[in-house]
């Protein structure tokens, strides 16, 4: 079966090198265009901020995961198709993981690197099949 949702885990900031904001851009446009979903944690900052945009102005369908606590800090982007607000950190990367199909890294920091690892786990342990 065809992709329908993919998850991007990337940076809360934009990082040092302009190229990260490039990728970001693409990658967002890209799913748009291919008529994938996007879930990813919810911000506007940062390339979280980047990809979410750069699906949104191609017409994508976004979907922003968002712990409370994080809300203010990370900027819960308001343009979502849809912003979900949870309680914590194990429970967005566990809706995260739900709502998606496959998952992508772009340049990021701890969080992102702790996300990827997480998921990655999962699929070896068998808790999913997903790539
Ligand atoms: P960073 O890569 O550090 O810029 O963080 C990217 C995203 O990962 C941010 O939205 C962080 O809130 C998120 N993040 C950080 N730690 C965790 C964690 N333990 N579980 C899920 N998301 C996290």
């Amino acid at each position: 079966m065809a992709l329908q949702s993919i998850c991007v885990f990337c940076g809360a900031s934009p990082g040092a090198n302009p190229e990260y904001r490039a990728a970001a851009e693409h990658l967002g446009r890209y799913l748009a265009e291919q008529g994938i979903r996007l879930v990813y944690g919810g911000g506007a900052v940062g390339l979280m901020g980047v990809v979410a945009d750069a699906a949104l102005a191609a017409g994508g369908e976004v979907i922003g995961i968002i712990p409370q606590s994080l809300k203010r800090a990370e900027v819960g982007h308001s343009g979502l198709t849809r912003l979900e607000v949870v309680d914590g950190m194990h429970a967005r990367k566990a809706r995260m993981a739900e709502l998606s199909d496959a998952f992508i890294a772009l340049p990021g920091g701890l969080g992102t690197l702790e996300e990827l690892f997480e998921v990655w786990t999962w699929g070896q342990l068998g808790y999913h099949a997903k790539s």
